[in-house]
């Protein structure tokens, strides 16, 4: 089958039907990270792969905001099982018309995030390649129970950590897509485009108190990353429109055209989880130790009832599908 029709997850599914497991693995393919055991106790592993002219451009991306955000988008799917981020292998293709000044660029702000979030590098791999490529493999500690994708019951209430959109706003603005965005709002959208914040407090509080039933980073779009939930989980899901997180620049910038962002666009690195409704208020108080603002935006229903948006009137709104797959056209 063409990989256009297949998509991304249709062939991560075929890839993970044919591979084998064994016993020590306890989490394997299909999850934000894998868990597995080993003598000495157990581990939390992902990888990630950032390819020039797919994932970046480097017109408007600096070295050093590429290598944050190479780390950053790892940390997240640490994050997102509640795990705590320990050791990196950080492998690099690179063009051969570099110097050594560009590649200590991404260095500084792959080591600046990695030092303020207490990662080691241990190793990796360089090559030379077409065009440049970032392959980062992190390994966590993991909580008791790290929070999976699977897990979510009808009745639970949805969250979402931060805002949403902002950073496919962001890329709207380098494309020269977006009119509206000035001054600060405009620099707000772009630091968030490039400078993803992972939400390790919020993830690990989650894991260990045992609040999460289910947990995602939101890296394709909140409705791509809530459908995979759902999907594993067994469940569907209703989200209200007007409970969605909006950042002021976003609401200053979007304009009508671009408030489907919120629910499409990729890249904002928030966490995405379900809990139950008894812990509303434990997971309110989470919000200030975690900094960052978290919003329950909807509940889990039946998984024949699907996921739904309903607008300010409960009407349910039509819904595109738009996340991000690399094949999809
Ligand atoms: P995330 O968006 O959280 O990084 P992905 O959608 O990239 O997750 O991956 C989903 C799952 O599929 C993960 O468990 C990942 O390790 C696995 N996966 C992705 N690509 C491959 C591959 N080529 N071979 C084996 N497993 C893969
Ligand atoms: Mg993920």
């Amino acid at each position: 089958m063409k990989l256009s029709r297949l998509g991304e997850f249709g062939l991560i599914e075929e890839i993970r039907r044919t591979t084998s497991t064994s016993r020590g693995v306890r989490i394997g393919i299909g999850d934000d990270c894998a868990w597995v055991n080993h003598p000495a106790g157990s581990s939390l592993i992902t990888a990630d792969l950032l390819i020039e002219g797919v994932h970046f451009d480097l017109k408007w991306t600096s070295l050093d905001a590429l290598g944050h955000k190479s780390l950053a988008v790892n940390l997240s799917d640490i994050a997102a099982m509640g795990g705590v981020p320990a050791y990196a292998l950080l492998s690099l293709g690179i063009p051969g018309n570099f110097n050594s000044k560009q590649i200590a660029a991404f260095y500084r702000g792959f080591n600046r995030l990695a030092r303020r979030s207490g990662v080691v590098l241990i190793g990796g791999d360089t090559n030379i390649a077409k065009s440049l490529i970032v392959s980062v493999c992190l390994i966590g500690h993991p909580p008791v129970w790290p929070v999976r994708r699977r897990g979510a019951k009808v009745g639970d209430d949805i969250y979402v950590t931060g805002t949403l959109g902002d950073s496919a706003l962001g890329l709207a603005l380098l494309r020269k897509q977006l009119p509206g965005a000035k001054g600060n709002a405009a620099a707000q959208l772009l630091a968030r485009h490039h400078r993803p914040t992972p939400r390790l407090i919020a993830g690990t509080f989650l894991a260990r108190h045992n609040l999460a039933t289910a947990m995602i980073d939101v890296s394709d779009g909140l409705l791509q990353d809530l459908g995979h939930i759902c999907r594993a989980s067994g469940t569907g899901a209703t989200i209200e429109h007007e409970r969605l997180p909006l950042s002021r620049a976003f609401r200053e910038s979007s304009g009508k055209a671009r408030t489907d962002l919120a629910l499409n666009g990729g890249e904002d690195y928030e966490l995405l989880f379900c809990a139950r409704p008894r812990h509303r208020k434990r997971i309110e108080k989470l919000s200030a130790p975690a900094d960052v603002r978290i919003s329950r935006i909807g509940h889990c229903v039946s998984a024949a009832q699907g996921i739904t948006v309903l607008d300010s009137a409960g009407k349910p709104l039509s819904l595109h599908f738009k996340g991000h797959d690399h094949f999809r056209k």
